[in-house]
């Protein structure tokens, strides 16, 4: 309809009819949780679709990001940068950890590799760096700077679903990956998340630590979290597996609307698709400079006033927020970058079945 509320995404839904008997089923096994049917079809549905070995499943996508950090008892200092959804620094936090803060790529918003030297320390043991937008990081330099100062590597993979480089998934980058299941993503199981290693004593020991540390029925071999994934979401993420390709080729159509419009507008930016790239579109950030007349949180409420809800992934960055603007690396000085972006962005609405009507409505306010 002419002016229904358009917001920035909304929920890729399994069909209701086929989700009511797997209720059936579950209600039939009395099986609800602890790695039962759907699970376990889930997880092995998950590694064969994203073209991984070994994945385990969490109960949201901010626990992977800790339990990794875990897994791998990595100490002192933790390389990221504040240009990301707070969890991706909070999960360093909530580890005891110092977060270290480098600034990002202009291109891209990922993290910028040749930043990254400066920032290690004796005390930094690990980069988490973050395929922001689904963009694959620069990951063969991480790699290189990795292994010359003997760090470990967890890409925070969240926007990042299915993207993969040469046909190869960006989830076997690094030591470890983590998906979000959220609601809001590319893929859900309305909350979730997962966690990717490359090896099977790995994935064991992180599927101990996601259930309290439980090694069978008496023995705990670490100090575990409870991020077990339910049978009812393994389930639904079975039915959202089956039309997550149909949603991406959804969204591709609407990024190439948006660029063919918006491609000849002064002052806007947004990115292009790289070559190689399996890209997922999950999100559809656009970067406002002067040029384009008026200021990004001014074409944000104009947008509002014509019931079009973008939002602004990411401002503030995290380096702002309380918890972490004491840091030395949060000084706005060491991340000018990050802070231009931050100030430019705005994604405009980007999910599965926006309807031409809809996408032209964005465009013309955004054109206007
Ligand atoms: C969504 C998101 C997370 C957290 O995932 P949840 O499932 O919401 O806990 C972490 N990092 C990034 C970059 C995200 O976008």
């Amino acid at each position: 309809m002419e002016n229904d509320q358009i917001n920035v995404t909304s929920p890729l839904l399994p069909s209701l009819d086929e989700f009511i008997p797997m209720l059936k089923d579950i209600w039939d096994r009395k099986w609800l949780t602890n790695n039962g049917f759907y699970h376990k079809a889930l997880e092995k549905a998950l590694a064969e679709y994203l073209g991984v070995k070994y994945i385990s499943l969490f109960t949201n996508g901010t626990l992977p990001l800790i339990t990794a950090l875990q897994a791998m008892k990595i100490t002192g200092e933790v390389i990221t940068t504040p240009y990301s959804f707070v969890a991706t620094t909070h999960s360093i936090w909530w580890n005891g950890l110092k977060p270290v803060f480098v600034d990002v790529d202009e291109e891209t918003g990922n993290i910028d590799p040749e930043k990254i030297e400066a920032a290690i320390t004796p005390h930094t043991t690990a980069i988490m760096p973050v395929h922001v937008y689904g963009t694959p990081c620069n990951m063969k330099r991480i790699k290189e700077i990795a292994d010359i100062y003997g760090l470990k590597i967890i890409y925070d993979a969240a926007h990042a679903f299915g993207v993969s480089v040469n046909g190869e998934s960006v989830l076997k980058a690094g030591d470890m990956s983590t998906l979000s299941f959220h609601a809001t993503k590319v893929y859900n199981t309305i909350e979730g998340g997962a966690l990717v290693c490359h090896d099977e004593a790995t994935k064991k020991r992180i599927d101990f630590l996601k259930n309290f540390g439980f090694n069978g029925e008496t023995t705990v071999v670490a100090p575990g979290i409870n991020s077990k994934m339910d049978e009812f979401r393994s389930a639904y993420g079975l039915l959202n597996l089956k039309q997550v390709d149909s949603a991406i080729a959804s969204r591709k159509h609407t990024a190439e609307r948006y660029r063919e419009a918006l491609k000849d507008v002064p002052g806007i930016r947004f990115l292009k698709d790289i070559e190689g790239v399996r890209h997922n579109y999950a999100y559809f950030p656009i970067f406002i400079s002067d040029e384009y007349g008026i200021s990004r949180d001014e074409l944000y409420a104009k947008l509002q006033e014509h019931n079009i809800f973008g939002r602004r992934y990411f401002y503030p960055l995290i380096s702002t927020f309380s918890a972490y603007k004491g840091l030395d690396s949060a000084n706005p000085a060491n991340l000018p970058i990050a802070h231009k972006l931050a100030d430019q962005v705005l994604c405009l609405p980007m999910f599965a079945g926006l309807d031409i009507e809809g996408i032209d409505r964005v465009i013309d306010v955004v054109r206007k």
